[in-house]
């Protein structure tokens, strides 16, 4: 059996995440179970975009603190890296408030710039991975739990994605994003290039809604941890009540054999699971039509069936981030106001992930309204 354990955490407060933390691994036998004296230990948050803590983006700086002290503790060097999605390391690790934690504990930030070329061995042949990633002597991967526009969560699995390196990421999307299988496929073949050691994600405050970089902070009061992230995923998608039939990540790995996505193969421990589990999370717009219509009708009626994104009226300050992100490049900047090419629109949502401003919103497909009242 694979174990997920679950431990409750209303507030970061430093009395609140550091104990909780201890609950939550002692069941694998604490993070000296995990960290040897003098082993370099990444941890790898989820480092999005440059946003305050309290909007929920970003793993919390508290609760990196608690690890980072928990790894201090059993003799390993804690180093914190990650590839965001826009903008450098530093300023993300400045606003996200992890770079204040960072220098406090004399942790050390790692940037991920230069890669190795690995072969994957799956679908899909090589990928670049980070280095740093690659080398440390464990990797602990620490997710924040948020809904996901494109993949409809985000958490232990996709977190890794960080993996690959700043630009490289549009240039996956844009040969995996539009098919959310193969995107997910994707996921799996990098998580298994190198598996975390333990993952840690942070569920004190979720995102639910328009997630990962665009939802609404929700209080979930949790924090989860397991050797496995696929089965992590799978308990914390539970716990926010989010429907298999729209988990791609583990649908993938059920339908490649990869251990954790089978519920009945996973035990909870911590708190007990009834009392861990709130009100379903409120889910992202429905951005196509996920299931019910064989994919060349799909692919026929795209336009229509998908939702697309679209410049809010008021809020753009014309940066261009969203532009220079869009994998197919399907964003112009002309006149004054954003172009977009729905032809070569891939709906990854990348754009609207990584605004700053809040300016991106979504228009549903003619078509959508109608056939998603009938699946
Ligand atoms: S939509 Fe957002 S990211 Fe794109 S140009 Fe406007 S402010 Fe910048
Ligand atoms: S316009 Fe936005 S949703 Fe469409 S491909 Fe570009 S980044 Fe993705």
């Amino acid at each position: 059996m694979l174990t997920v354990s679950i431990q409750r955490a209303e507030t970061y407060g430093p009395d609140i995440i550091a104990p909780a933390l201890i609950r939550l691994l002692e069941p694998f036998g604490g993070m000296g179970a995990f960290v040897r004296p003098g082993e370099r230990v990444l941890l790898k948050p989820n480092m999005l975009a440059a946003k305050e803590p309290e909007r929920a983006v970003t793993t919390h700086p508290a609760v990196l603190r608690a690890v980072i002290g928990l790894v201090r503790e059993a003799g390993g060097v804690p180093l914190v890296g990650d590839s965001p999605g826009v903008g450098g390391i530093r300023r993300v690790a400045e606003k996200s408030g992890m770079l204040a934690v960072i220098e406090e504990t004399g942790a050390e930030l790692v940037a991920f710039e230069e890669t190795a070329a690995v072969q994957a061995g799956g679908l899909f042949k090589r990928f670049d991975i980070a280095r740093p990633y690659l080398e440390a002597d464990k990797l602990i991967n620490l997710p924040k739990l948020k809904t996901h526009e494109m993949m409809t969560m985000t958490c232990a699995v996709k977190n890794l994605f960080g993996a690959v390196v700043g630009t490289a990421k549009a240039g996956w999307h844009l040969k995996a994003g539009a098919d959310r299988e193969l995107f997910a496929r994707m996921l799996l073949e990098i998580y298994l290039i190198r598996k975390p050691e333990l993952t840690i994600v942070d569920g004190v405050l979720a995102m639910e809604g328009n997630g990962p970089g665009s939802g609404d902070p929700r209080h979930a009061g949790l924090l989860l941890a397991g050797t496995n992230p696929v089965a992590v995923d799978v308990v914390a998608a539970e716990l926010a009540g989010i429907p298999k039939k729209l988990l791609w990540v583990e649908r993938a790995a059920e339908a490649l054999g990869i251990d954790g996505w089978d519920r009945t193969t996973i035990e909870t421990c911590g708190i007990p699971f009834d009392e861990a589990k709130g009100p379903p999370f409120l889910l992202p717009h429905l951005s196509d039509v996920q299931f019910g219509l064989p994919r060349f009708l799909k692919n026929r009626l795209r336009h229509y069936l998908t939702s697309r994104p679209v410049q809010r009226a008021e809020g753009c300050k014309l940066c261009g981030i969203c532009r220079d992100a869009c994998p197919p490049r399907a964003i112009e900047i002309r006149h004054g106001k954003l172009h977009f090419d729905y032809h070569a629109c891939i709906r990854c949502f990348c754009c609207r992930e990584l605004c700053p401003e809040d300016a991106l919103d979504v228009r549903e497909g003619a078509l959508l309204k109608i056939i998603r009242k009938c699946v």
